[in-house]
């Protein structure tokens, strides 16, 4: 997969990207990295790349021009490139959306700055606009990181161990169930004895019940439009049933 990312500060993609799972997919080249400023494709002496909102307003707007000319340099790193805005007016970006994205070849993602871009970079050059979240940021960079880590994440060979991803939270509809590891007491708690009982299917059972019930307690939303298996349709009633006694 291949990230181009149009932003007025390079080094906050370049740099964050280097650590971890995502540090480690760029050195087995499951992933590149790469940006475009718009400032280089600037054609004022002092690059600027941002002027006052016509009809008037706060604050200031990045241009069309270079904004588009850097877009375009980047769309042309590959054949089928596929751009993204990253804008508190998009469509929210969860994890069906990442794993539609990981099946891409090349995203070529923009980041708005100040006030947001010229409305006219977005209906030339954007092919669907991207929110992280019912809150505005000071730009598009941070959701940028947000985007791409998430699909790194499910890139087939990013993850040492392929059923990490599948296990996350989301992947089924629901939450992770809790973990734990050693030791297996402190004077923060106990480890559920299940865990340490051997019994695979017990605990798998266990966990599933877990899911649902904080998935019921934290994201309810998740459980509305859920297809639920035989053995989930019992749990909830368990869970429902305990929660009424
Ligand atoms: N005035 C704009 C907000 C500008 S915030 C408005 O009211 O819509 C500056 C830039 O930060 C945006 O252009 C966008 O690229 C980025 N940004 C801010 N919040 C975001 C969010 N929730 N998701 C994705 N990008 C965001």
């Amino acid at each position: 997969m291949r990230f181009d990312v149009i932003t007025l500060f390079p080094e906050l993609i370049e740099n964050s990207f280097e650590y971890g799972v995502t540090g480690k997919a760029l050195i087995n080249k499951k992933i590149f990295v790469n940006t475009f400023n718009p400032r280089d494709f600037s054609e004022d002496v002092n690059h600027k790349v941002d002027d006052r909102p016509y009809g008037g307003g706060p604050g200031m707007v990045l241009q069309a021009e270079p904004m588009i000319e850097a877009i375009r340099r980047a769309k042309k790193q590959s054949k089928k490139p596929y751009t993204v805005f990253m804008s508190p007016q998009g469509n929210i970006f969860d994890q069906s959306k990442a794993k539609q994205f990981s099946k891409m070849e090349h995203l070529v993602i923009v980041c708005g700055r100040y006030e947001g871009v010229d409305q006219r970079i977005i209906e030339t050059e954007i092919d669907e606009e991207c929110s992280v979240g019912g809150y505005i940021l000071s730009g598009g960079e941070l959701p940028a990181l947000i985007v791409m880590d998430s699909i790194t994440r499910i890139i087939e060979g990013v993850l040492g161990d392929p059923s990490s991803a599948k296990e996350d939270t989301f992947s089924n509809g629901l939450l992770k169930h809790p973990q734990y590891t050693r030791p297996e007491s402190g004077d923060y708690g106990d480890v559920p004895k299940i865990l340490l009982s051997g019994d695979h299917e017990l605990i798998r059972r266990w966990q599933l019940k877990q899911s649902l019930l904080k998935t019921r307690q934290n994201r309810p939303d998740l459980l509305e439009n859920k297809a639920f298996n035989e053995e989930e349709r019992e749990l909830l009633d368990e869970i429902i049933s305990e929660e009424q006694s």
